[in-house]
């Protein structure tokens, strides 16, 4: 077989972050063959906005300049100044420190926000467009002892060597590994969150908040909800956000690839809020003027493996998490680095398991101790976690060492585990089975 052969056929199941970022690795390897299946007929913009963090920007490095390139083509930056230097503030929103600075997050010149839509469309164009099948709905996996089979629901099947499910978080990939009746099978929304947004000009923003948030990117935090503004499109406009703890009644709508942004009948009180800051409540007045895209947001408890066999899940799929420490599309990024490295040396179907293995090792650990994060964020927001709100010493702390561990991470090291985790499996194998160590 020449070497430019493809030995190995991998599916990918989703083309959201996960799924793109990955197959825009792997389809530069000459000895795999890639197709994704993405379940829509094509993207939606639904409006939403991603700021990612440094470790998403490292990850899609590793996976290769073309890739951070097509994130640098369709970001813009948040603010209307290219130099200025922005950060996260995490302020009091109610209480005896109400206005009060509790902490800057992922401070740095230059901030950009991507639109979801455009950032999928970028990485769309490093992919040959024989190499993804749109309309494609995944419903039923089987594995045999060659290959997987895959069902759509549209009744077709295809089979390849190996599965990869990145298809969000009502994943079918994260239901066949765990089993449908796994508890942590299903997403869930342990503190009822309910998140209210609205999308204004920033000019009418103006008119009813402090200018100063329409250009900078505040959280206030509170008892009964916490309040966000995001500056888009160049300052443009303003997306400004309420999150209520403990009001949504409904199963999680999923993050925001949700077509379904309906708000399931919650509503907001804007008259809960008098005791808040008079700055936030002027931009729970703005929110609670158009509460239409609202929905229930939720996460997965942990999975007890990523990956049996030769299939495997990456992204939302294995690790969904709330929104609240803005690092899900970081981690899915990190994932795909991991396998798109690992599968540099997968270079024989007998191989896969192993490198699922190495994947799973290195990535379920540092992934689920996020999702615990944006858990445990989501309820210092919400004044909600011991006292800790009552100490913003003890706040600047916690939340400095969360962004060390999201943003300082060394994911060269972590792809120099995963390979010596691949190495070590490798080994064991051989030495279990008395074949030779070899790869080839
Ligand atoms: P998805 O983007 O959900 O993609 C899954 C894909 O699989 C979809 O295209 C779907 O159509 C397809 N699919 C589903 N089922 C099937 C099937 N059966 N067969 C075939 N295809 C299927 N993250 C950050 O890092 N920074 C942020 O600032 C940030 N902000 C956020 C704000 C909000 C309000 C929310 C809700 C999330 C935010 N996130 C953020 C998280 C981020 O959006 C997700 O973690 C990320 O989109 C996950 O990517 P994914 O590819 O795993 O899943």
């Amino acid at each position: 077989m020449g070497s430019n052969t493809p030995t190995i056929s991998i599916a990918i199941i989703g083309g959201g972050i996960a799924g793109l970022s990955l197959a825009a690795g792997l389809i530069k390897k000459p000895h795999l063959d890639i197709h994704i299946y993405e379940a829509v007929p094509q993207h939606k913009d639904v409006g939403a906005g991603l700021a990612l963090h440094r470790n998403a920007i490292k990850a899609m490095s590793l996976i290769g300049p073309e890739v951070y390139q097509a994130y640098l083509d369709k970001a813009i930056d948040i603010s209307s100044e290219a130099d200025e230097e922005m950060a996260t503030q995490l302020y009091f929103g109610q209480g005896p420190h109400a206005g009060e600075l509790v902490a800057e997050l992922g401070r740095a010149k230059g901030r950009k926000s991507v639109s979801r839509a455009d950032l999928l469309a970028g990485f769309l164009e490093l992919i040959p467009k024989d190499r993804i099948t749109f309309g494609k709905k995944v419903s039923k996996v089987c594995e045999t002892n060659e290959n997987v089979q895959f069902e759509f629901t549209d009744g077709t099947k295809h089979s390849a060597d190996c599965l990869l499910g990145a298809d969000g978080i009502h994943s079918v990939i994260r239901a066949y590994l765990l089993g449908d009746d796994h508890p942590a099978t299903d997403p869930k929304n342990h503190d009822g969150w309910q998140v209210f947004r609205t999308l204004v000009s920033a000019e009418e923003a103006r008119k009813k908040i402090d200018e100063k948030y329409t250009r900078t990117v505040p959280i206030f935090l509170g008892p009964r909800g916490h309040v966000n503004c995001i500056p888009m499109n160049k300052g443009t406009r303003l997306s400004a956000g309420v999150a209520v703890r403990g009001i949504a009644t409904t199963n999680p709508t999923g993050p925001d690839t949700s077509e379904d942004k309906s708000s399931n009948g919650a509503k907001m009180d804007p008259s809960l809020y008098s005791d808040y800051h008079p700055d936030v409540k002027a931009i729970v007045d703005l929110v609670a003027a158009d509460t239409s895209a609202s929905w229930s947001v939720g996460d997965h408890d942990h999975a007890p493996f990523y990956a049996k066999s030769r299939v495997a899940m990456l992204g939302d799929a294995a690790h969904a998490s709330l929104p609240f420490a803005g690092n899900g599309a970081a981690q899915a990024l990190e994932d795909a680095a991991v396998l798109d490295h690992l599968f540099d040396l997968v270079k024989q179907p007998g191989r896969i398991e192993d490198a699922l293995d190495a994947y799973d090792a290195v990535r379920r650990p540092r992934s689920q101790f996020v999702v615990d994060l944006a858990r445990k964020f989501g309820r210092v927001y919400a004044y909600a976690e011991g006292d800790i709100h009552e100490d913003p010493e003890k706040l600047r702390e916690m939340f400095d060492m969360a962004s060390i561990f999201t943003n300082e991470v060394d994911l060269r090291k972590h792809l120099e585990q995963a390979e010596r985790k691949f190495a070590d499996n490798v080994r064991g194998r051989s030495s279990r089975t008395g074949a030779g160590g070899g790869n080839e």
